[in-house]
């Protein structure tokens, strides 16, 4: 067993009930990700999208998850205050179904990323309404292997034993697993 390492885990917090659909989140997240930042907005490339209903007062900023290679094989269905909601509405994940979570130029899938690691996401930051709130816990988590120290590893045996004693050595282990 590895060792155990502390991770610090960020969670956004949603509360729909003061949640008002202005959209701030989505402006905010696409300017974030422009490139030169703050060059443009495009809530398109944003990774938060607002699903909307204003008749019925519902607004869901739904974040930008997992890219997914294929349409899953069973989907949700979402019922809110009598009204059915699309079957993909709520998902998080780019998909090749549709458009949503997809850099409209490149069609290359986006997620949400903490804002490369900003004390406060700046999704956070800028909804007034205070319906997105951010909290931090502590996990303790497999220690992951650096591949840095991999490769630093590797180097330093062949220049040790040569690169064609270690490769036999890799190919020696593989076989035998
Ligand atoms: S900024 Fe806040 S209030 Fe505005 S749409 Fe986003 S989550 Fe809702
Ligand atoms: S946390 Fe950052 S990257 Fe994620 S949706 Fe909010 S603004 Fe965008």
């Amino acid at each position: 067993m590895g060792e155990k390492i502390k991770k610090k885990i960020k969670t956004i917090k949603v509360d729909l009930d003061k949640c008002n659909g202005c959209r701030a989140c989505e402006v905010i997240c696409s300017a974030f990700h422009s490139n030169p930042k703050y060059s443009s907005n495009n809530p398109a490339r944003s990774r938060v999208r607002l699903i909307r209903d204003p008749i019925r007062d519902i607004y869901v900023p739904v974040y930008a998850g997992e890219y997914t290679p294929a349409e899953c094989m069973g989907r949700d269905k979402y019922m809110i205050d009598g009204k059915e909601y699309d079957e993909c509405a709520f998902c998080r994940a780019a998909c090749p179904s549709r458009d949503r979570f997809k850099e409209p130029d490149s069609g290359l899938p986006l997620k949400c990323d903490m804002c490369e690691g900003e004390d406060v996401p700046l999704c956070v930051k800028w909804c007034i309404a205070e319906a997105l709130t951010v909290e931090e816990r502590e996990e303790e988590v497999d220690e992951e292997v650096k591949m840095e120290d991999v490769e630093i590893g590797l180097t330093s045996m062949i220049d040790k034993y040569g690169l064609d004693k270690v490769a036999d050595t890799i190919a020696r282990m593989s076989r035998k697993e």
